[in-house]
């Protein structure tokens, strides 16, 4: 199959560059068996079995919705970065997703366009106290960058987005959750602190993201996601994305996922 090859445009820098040149790199996707929520149990072996499938070009041949194609476009992106191609619809399928991709790829895309069409899609309310997607981050600054592409992409809808981190008032984390929200982004440390403070509790939560997890748990954060994993009822969409995969990280995917798409991006091609 002829690959698309289209440019982002000269006018590309930094980051985008990266895109660009991973776009121009795509590395083959790898699919695996059907899935099956049950049970969560820790067995190295349940990454699926590789099947070559080719890279899909377009947004729209995605099966991304008006509202978040009418986002992107507002952006000017045409092309759907690898990891984009790839993550879109796995995660649109609900299956379980392992992504090792770093920043500068695109991830965010690839996990906030298709969890707002499904969250739209569940037509659920997000009741006080919880959240219906949650994506944890290792810092402030990343969560503040995630939240803010979630904003912008689900300008489109009713989402209401909301961040938590350490270092802002926890009265008005707290005032945030008491309304409900459908797409909150946070640190682990200060999530952990309002569920301490029964301000938050996981039990509605449908999508989990964990961005950045190898360096969550360099942080030391491990035990803390674990906690909150478990919290989660079994039915919640998980979603994993590290920049590396050291020897523990494999450990915790086992014990946090359950039969993932293992996506990753060979990045040297780029750099
Ligand atoms: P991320 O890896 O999510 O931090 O994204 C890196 C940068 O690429 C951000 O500035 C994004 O807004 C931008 N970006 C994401 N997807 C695309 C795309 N398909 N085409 C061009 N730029 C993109």
């Amino acid at each position: 199959m002829q690959r698309d090859r289209t440019h982002l445009g000269s006018r590309i820098s930094g980051p985008r560059r990266c895109l660009e040149r991973l776009i121009a790199s795509s590395s083959p996707i790898t699919r695996g068996a059907p899935h099956s929520r049950r049970p969560l149990r820790a067995n190295p072996a349940r990454c699926a079995r590789p099947l070559k499938v080719f890279p899909i070009t377009t947004f729209q041949s995605l099966g991304l919705s008006q509202p978040v194609l009418d986002a992107l476009a507002s952006k000017n992106y045409t092309t759907p970065t690898p990891i984009q191609a790839q993550a879109i619809p796995t995660v649109l399928s609900g299956r379980d997703l392992l992504g090792i991709a770093q920043t500068g790829t695109g991830k965010t895309a690839a996990f906030m366009l298709p969890s707002i069409d499904r969250l739209v899609a569940s037509g659920k309310k997000a009741a006080p106290g919880r959240c219906r997607m949650l994506v944890i981050a290792p810092t402030r600054e990343l969560a503040a960058q995630i939240a803010e592409n979630a904003k912008f992409y689900a300008r489109g809808s009713r989402l209401h987005v909301a961040t938590v981190f350490g270092g802002t008032s926890i009265y008005k984390n707290k005032q945030d959750m008491a309304k409900g929200v459908d797409i909150l982004v946070c640190t682990p440390g200060r999530l952990v602190d309002l569920m301490e403070n029964r301000a938050v509790s996981l039990d509605a939560t449908e999508i989990l993201v964990l961005d950045e997890a190898d360096q969550m748990m360099d942080m030391g954060f491990s035990e803390d996601m674990d906690r909150l994993v478990k919290d989660l009822g079994e039915s919640v969409a998980r979603w994993l994305f590290s920049a590396t995969f050291p020897r523990h990280l494999q450990m915790a995917v086992d014990r946090w996922l359950d039969k993932p798409r293992e996506i990753r991006l060979d990045t040297r091609a780029g750099s």
